[in-house]
């Protein structure tokens, strides 16, 4: 179906045009139903209660509203006009990255702020005047308390993960910035569960909200068949060639998730250069590019797709059969919402994760979301703290890591309790082992943290309705 047909979707929703422009260039076609639902009231300026997790669109539906609100009302005041509350980092970088995105043809500017980094730069865009605002509670409130930040000019609010807030301990906090809001505003509440004191909480602070409920993401992951294979970040490219030469198990196609834009062109260098046809969809493509690779892929000419997680969520494609997580997202939902491009309308359906050190807790959080011990694959020749003998070849030479699964974990498999990855030790390298050699520990060294301090402030100028 042509694009512009079906983001007749959107435009039934109410949303502006240079709105609309952003989300067709963000790849979508069609509102998820909690857009569907939430969208409408939300222009209509209700407040909303919503039940819906990270992963079923839930950003759009809040934020959408709130820039088309603002970008209709231009305000002449610097003050922060709205406050997106969010539980940790992650979401907060998440939600900021999608405001970016939605209001791209606006003129409002947007920052993120969270604890954990230096403030400086934080502070500096405050100055300089932000329209949404996207925080999460500690932060906020020592800059409140510090005086750089005034919420007196506030319209809309939005809680979101109020649940999770709850478990992390984060609820006086949230209750302190909510009491030095002004009573006059819109308020967007999301959780996922709404256990007593969401809900008490949302009661507190919703005025005849309207009620939006979709079904928690996680039951997608029932379907599909899904195994972990631990490999070094290196390795990847070999086991992902090893897998898909095995001809026991044929692959005739397979979306390969990257977390980054240049990692999915990396992994497609590396395919290409094995001989293995690839191509990549990710934000820095053009619609067209996205389009041709994506044609490409259904009709089989191309073997291998390779998207980043906000490209490929547009995507529908039929008789998927396999899945890849070449690197772990960090946002466990996404990992759902990957793995759930695959086993559709009754078909089968196989997810791989690709589990490097670092990944670790990542997908510890994923089997907690999912409520299931992801089946670790133990015979790969590509096991962690395994050398390559040169990349041409790029056949296992030295295998240290013969033994990867670890007892406990076992049992407590068995025993139903979901921390069965602790399997990854830290251990200094000993390549002293021959390629068959025995009973070799697992080899894992932890690699450095990046340093620095990610993407902070965002700011554009465009002005609304502008097509650059
Ligand atoms: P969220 O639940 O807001 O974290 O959204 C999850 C993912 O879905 C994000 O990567 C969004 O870019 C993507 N997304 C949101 N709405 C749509 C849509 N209508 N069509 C395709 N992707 C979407």
């Amino acid at each position: 179906m042509p694009t512009f047909v079906a983001l007749k979707d959107f435009i039934k929703l109410g949303i502006a045009q240079p709105i609309i422009d952003a989300l067709e260039a963000q790849g979508y076609s069609t509102p998820t139903p909690i857009q569907e639902q939430a969208i409408p009231a939300a222009l209509a300026k209700s407040d909303i209660l919503g039940t819906a997790q990270t992963g079923t669109g839930k950003t759009a539906a809040f934020s959408i509203p709130i820039i088309q609100h603002l970008s209709e009302n231009p305000s002449p005041s610097k003050g922060i006009k709205a406050l997106i509350l969010t539980p940790t980092r992650e979401l907060a970088l998440q939600i900021d990255e999608s405001i970016a995105a939605y209001s791209i043809n606006t003129n409002l500017w947007h920052a993120v702020i969270f604890g954990g980094v230096k403030q400086g730069a934080q502070v500096e865009a405050i100055k300089k005047g932000v329209d949404i605002m996207t925080a999460t509670p500690g932060r906020l409130l020592d800059l409140m308390q510090q005086g750089h930040i005034d919420l007196r000019n506030i319209t809309h609010f939005v809680l979101d993960e109020a649940d999770r807030m709850l478990d992390m301990g984060f609820i006086n906090d949230v209750k302190k910035v909510i009491a030095k809001l002004p009573v006059k505003r819109q308020t967007l509440f999301f959780s996922a569960t709404m256990p007593s004191e969401v809900v008490k909480l949302s009661n507190s602070i919703l005025v005849n909200p309207v009620r939006v409920s979709v079904a928690p993401v996680s039951t997608t992951a029932e379907k599909v068949t899904q195994k972990m294979f631990h490999v070094d970040q290196k390795n990847k490219k070999y086991l992902l060639r090893h897998l898909l030469e095995n001809k026991e198990e044929e692959i005739p196609s397979v979306l390969v998730f990257t977390r980054t834009k240049h990692g999915a062109d990396k992994v497609v260098k590396d395919l290409v250069k094995m001989k293995i046809s690839a191509q990549a969809i990710h934000g820095n493509k053009s619609q067209n590019a996205r389009q041709t690779a994506l044609s490409n892929f259904k009709n089989r000419t191309t073997r291998v797709l390779v998207a980043t997680d906000i490209a490929a969520r547009g995507i529908d494609i039929d008789e998927l059969t396999h899945v890849i997580n070449y690197e772990i997202p960090n946002i466990s939902e996404t990992y759902v919402h990957r793995i759930g491009r695959t086993g559709r309308a009754g078909n089968s359906g196989v997810a791989w994760s690709f589990v490097d050190w670092e990944e670790v807790p990542f997908i510890k959080d994923i089997q907690k979301l999912i409520q299931q011990l992801i089946p670790i694959e133990e015979s790969h020749p590509f096991l962690p703290g395994t050398k390559v003998a040169e990349e041409q070849d790029a056949k296992p030479f030295f295998r240290q890591a013969e033994i990867l699964q670890n007892q406990k974990a076992k049992k407590k498999a068995k025993s139903g309790t979901l921390t069965s990855n602790s399997n990854f030790k830290s251990k200094t390298p000993n390549n002293s082992q021959p390629r068959s050699g025995g009973n070799a520990e697992p080899v894992f060294q932890p690699k450095p943290k990046p340093q620095g301090e990610p993407g902070l402030i965002k700011k554009k100028f465009k002005p609304l309705g502008s097509k650059d």
